[in-house]
């Protein structure tokens, strides 16, 4: 049975009992920002499996959570709930989502056959993987640079997020070919466990040595190695600010949209903390066609774009480390 809408399963009544649930509701392809696309259609995939259990189906297949057309299956998180029994549930590419549409629109009888493979195992140890440049004036002013390590198992996570791990690294590798030795701490993070509750994230601000350290800022590149085009500073007004007052620094590198909004998955729980967050908005369009699935692969990263991400950054770095992120008071007479 084919729904676009939790409301729309319910309505079914009995309907769905027995059945595969088939949650098709398409990425909204009128929206520019195609992350607002994503969020209006991934609640099929994280809730999917529970609401189809409540309406007594055997399984949820959904349409895979991407703008491309072709039958690559897109992977990503999704819950069950320890109230309901656990469905299986799976994506489907978005020919096969249209095929299987039409199909069920002429009033043809359906038969999906799924066998998963997928389980989950225990936890194991891992780590966040860390380097820097120390501060000459002020090294324990930690400035975080930082993407995620790991990656849904499908592709190879070469935009999701190991772009945002080579721009790291690069960052520092830009300040070391140039000679320079930062007034504050450069740090470059690769987090660990982003796509599967965030571990490395929460587990960063509470590691030992950040006690003695001052985190002032943490920089994050998780939406792709495109062609940068701004920043998105989680942060008070004044830091904003200050970000704002460098607009024409980043405007000539194509990169001047400067926004107030979120920043990024890993850092969040420095920002809570009270560090300023700012993520690297990019070129969204294409992200969407390899997010999740085997298209994450180095061939669909273009090396220009990942260059100008990391010069973005580097940049950002370079200012807030020699400018600090404070407005300072105005001077006395
Ligand atoms: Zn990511």
């Amino acid at each position: 049975v084919e729904v676009r809408s939790f409301d729309e399963l319910r309505a079914l009544g009995d309907r769905a009992k027995g059945k595969i649930v088939f949650f098709n509701r398409p990425m909204d392809p009128t929206l520019l920002n195609t992350f607002e696309a994503y969020g209006g259609a991934v609640d099929q995939r994280g809730s999917g499996a529970v609401e189809a259990a409540k309406a007594g189906a055997v399984a949820a297949l959904v349409r895979s959570v991407t703008l491309a057309r072709d039958n690559v299956p897109h992977t990503g998180a999704m819950h069950y709930d320890a109230a309901v029994p656990k469905a299986p549930a799976a994506a489907v590419g978005t020919l096969d989502a249209n095929l299987i549409s039409a199909l069920l629109r002429k009033g043809e009888n359906v038969v999906i056959r799924l066998r998963l493979s997928c389980e989950t195992l225990p936890d194991a140890p891992s780590g966040n993987v860390l380097g820097q440049i120390t501060g000459w004036e002020k090294p324990d002013e930690v400035i975080v640079v930082g993407g995620h390590l790991d990656s849904w198992d499908k592709g190879t996570g070469a935009h999701d997020d190991g772009s945002g791990c080579m721009q790291a690294i690069e960052v520092l590798n830009l300040f070391k070919k140039l000679n320079m030795r930062p007034r504050r701490t450069i740090r470059a993070v690769m987090f660990m466990n982003e796509e599967n509750g965030n571990r490395g994230g929460k587990a960063y601000p509470k590691a030992p040595g950040r006690a003695h350290e001052r985190q002032i800022a943490a920089i994050e590149s998780d939406a792709g190695g495109f062609a940068p085009r701004g920043l998105s500073v989680e942060a008070d007004s004044l830091v904003f600010e200050r970000v704002l007052r460098w607009r024409p620094l980043f405007a000539s590198l194509n990169a001047g949209d400067i926004v107030r909004g979120g920043s990024g998955v890993d850092i969040d729980p420095l920002v809570k903390g009270g560090t300023a967050g700012i993520g690297v908005i990019v070129e969204n369009h294409r992200y969407f066609d390899y997010h999740h699935s085997a298209n994450d692969t180095i061939d669909k990263v273009n090396p220009r774009e990942l260059e100008m991400g990391a010069i973005v950054q580097a940049l950002l770095c370079y200012l807030i480390s020699e400018e600090g992120l404070a407005v300072e008071p105005a001077s006395g007479r």
